[in-house]
């Protein structure tokens, strides 16, 4: 049976409670810059970005950067982080960069996206929001912000929409 767990409010509930999570922790917008992962993690941050520019009448950069995953073809069920390509165009040097994803799982896409920041200059710190972490980490990665945690089995699937790239904003746990 599929559940929906976060309905359209609470995802926009849990967004707005994030954005003043960021401010309040990293204490107002100051040298922050957001960086979403390709695809939904760049609208959780478009979404972040707009919030933020709600409360305090500015708008802090936006970066991307497009990490997919694939099987490395030796055969095995591995799944490598490969980085695709990024759209940083400001510098990150000292920059407070909160990285966002809508699902966190093993923590191999953030890791990978930890890599590819570093390359383009030293940030002062990184923290972590993501809309949904699912659990069964094998890095150890915390995210600092958290929409939801979802405890899932290995073989189930969070199914994420939101309305900007699916039309409609929910989260639903599929059971394969
Ligand atoms: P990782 O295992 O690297 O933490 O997660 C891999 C990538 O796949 C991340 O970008 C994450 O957003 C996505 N992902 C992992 N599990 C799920 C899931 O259950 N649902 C969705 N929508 N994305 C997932
Ligand atoms: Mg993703």
């Amino acid at each position: 049976m599929n559940t929906t767990t976060l309905n359209a409010d609470d995802i926009q509930r849990a967004i707005t409670r994030i954005a003043h999570e960021i401010l309040e922790k990293n204490k107002g917008i100051r040298d922050l810059a957001l960086v979403g992962i390709r695809t939904r993690g760049v609208t959780f941050a478009e979404r972040l970005q707009a919030k933020i520019e709600e409360i305090e009448k500015t708008k802090v950069d936006l970066g991307i950067l497009d990490i997919t995953l694939y099987r490395d073809d030796i055969g095995t069920s591995n799944q490598k982080p490969e980085l695709k390509r990024t759209a940083i165009d400001f510098p990150i040097e000292t920059r407070k960069i909160i990285l966002c994803d809508d699902v966190l799982f093993t923590g191999r896409t953030i890791r990978a996206a930890i890599d590819a920041l570093m390359d383009f200059g030293r940030p002062s710190l990184v923290q972590l929001a993501v809309l949904i972490d699912r659990g069964h980490r094998e890095l150890p990665f915390r995210p600092d912000y958290v929409g939801k945690n979802i405890p899932t089995s290995r073989d189930m699937r969070v199914q994420v929409k939101l309305k900007e790239i699916d039309g409609q904003d929910q989260v639903v746990v599929l059971n394969k």
